[in-house]
């Protein structure tokens, strides 16, 4: 078939936007009359560097990211990010639990603090008060925990809220902020603010991580399969990161957007030595927001052609929405509640996994009950819809059932079709 006969629900990659990769397809051959591929231009050069520059900046107009933050582009996607907050978080932690240290042994003892007392403190600090808190809301968010407890032990990983301890078991609701376990001071509070395999997303920001006067709690998200379908309070937020290839563009770059306090001056990641007299893992230098952000991304060789095809799309985004992501989150939302009204009308035939206040509006996870096998109207249900050309909607592999990802390439009319198809279906002969 041909692209104009499809629409591809996947979760991701996910369909980008035809016209874009037409452009990006001639810049591949031949960028802007250059002779040269974009695949073939030095990331050092000016061109890559306007490339790169271009993007941060329409990537913040378009979801409104205030000056006192940095963009970076980075490598080794959404997991690899699992792996880098961790590393950078914890560093940042440690830094200013020294600055801390120094200054209480400091007024208590004079200027001259002797270094063997302050790691001595550091290392009881490390030892009794080092916890990352995680949300578990289901897939994602477990994995980044597991990488957490992986890299540090999990003696410092803490587990502040467990979905499945609400929902029998199984991923699908996000339990009540009152009953969160927060530790006293964390290196980070993470959740993944869209579980992209349970169809779960976090309704807004939870009131009880709000900042509250000068200095919040350092709060870090994964929106790789949300990012630029809604507005987001970035402000509070201390890291916030998203792989490219749902909402964005292509697999290859991944964004961190990060609150400048926690880049030098303000703070500098530790000594490698430090870390290692405290028993504390040494990242990778790929893995280093400080190294990134000091070299504008280009640290190491970029895919160049990767963040054209995001500055494509965010140009387009531009261009589209005189309100910026304002305006693609109602269409989001209509897209969403259109589909979910959809399957609600037909509660004999379907039922939608996760709860109704944390419904996912880009990954539409349910179950086909029409019929006495789930699993054989299931199998009616996608072989019918790939004869409309809607693809791409089988289920993770690890839950089963049918997921319709409705990310920003799905258009209004994509999101009409499917609605229509489950709507016939649930009218048809029972399975
Ligand atoms: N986080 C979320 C929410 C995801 O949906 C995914 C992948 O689908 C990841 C992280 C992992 O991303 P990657 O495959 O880029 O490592």
């Amino acid at each position: 078939p041909s692209r104009e006969e499809i629409t591809y629900f996947g979760a991701g990659p996910a369909l980008l936007p035809t016209d874009v990769l037409k452009t990006a397809a001639e810049a591949l051959v031949n960028f802007e009359d250059t002779g040269l591929g974009l695949a073939e231009h030095s990331h050092r050069s000016e061109l890559a560097t306007n490339i790169i520059n271009t993007a941060k900046a329409d990537l913040a107009k378009y979801i409104d990211i205030p000056d006192d933050y940095e963009i970076l582009f980075m490598q080794g996607g959404g997991s690899g990010q699992f792996s880098a907050t961790v590393y950078n978080l914890v560093g940042i932690w440690v830094e200013r639990r020294r600055q801390k240290i120094i200054k209480e042994l400091g007024t208590a003892e004079g200027a001259d603090v002797p270094q063997d007392k302050v790691l001595e403190r550091l290392r009881k600090a490390v030892e009794e008060e080092l916890k990352i808190d995680y949300l578990v809301t289901g897939s994602w968010s477990l994995k980044a925990s597991q990488e957490a407890a992986r890299l540090l032990g999990p003696e410092h990983v803490n587990v502040a809220a467990d979905a499945r301890k609400v929902n029998d078991g199984k991923f699908g609701k996000i339990p009540e902020e009152k009953d969160w376990k927060l530790s006293k001071d964390p290196a980070m509070v993470y959740y993944c603010d869209n579980e992209t395999v349970d169809g779960v997303e976090f309704p807004g920001f939870p009131e009880i991580l709000k900042p509250s006067g000068e200095e919040g709690p350092i709060v870090v998200a994964d929106m790789s399969s949300n990012i630029l379908s809604r507005r987001i309070p970035v402000r509070n937020f201390s890291v916030i990161f998203f792989g490219a290839q749902k909402n964005l563009g292509s697999a290859g770059i991944t964004v961190v957007i990060i609150k400048k306090k926690l880049l030098p001056p303000a703070v500098s990641t530790p000594e490698p030595a430090l870390l290692r007299k405290l028993g504390l893992p040494v990242g990778p230098i790929v893995f280093s927001y400080e190294t990134i952000a000091k070299n504008n991304s280009l640290y190491n060789t970029l895919n160049i052609f990767d963040v054209y095809i995001a500055g494509q799309v965010l140009k387009k985004a531009l261009a589209s929405f005189s309100d910026n992501v304002t305006g693609q989150e109602a269409l989001s939302d209509k897209k969403a509640k259109l589909i979910y009204a959809t399957l609600d009308a037909h509660p004999e035939s379907y039922k939608v996994v996760p709860d109704k206040s944390v419904r996912s509006r880009m990954n539409i996870c349910f179950r086909v009950t029409h019929g006495d096998s789930i699993a054989d109207a299931e199998k009616a249900f996608l072989a019918g819809a790939t004869k409309k050309g809607l693809t791409g909607l089988k289920g993770h592999r690890s839950v089963g059932g049918i997921r319709a990802s409705n990310y920003n390439s799905i258009s209004l009319e994509g999101a009409e079709k499917l609605a229509a198809y489950i709507d016939e279906f649930a009218k048809g002969p029972r399975i």
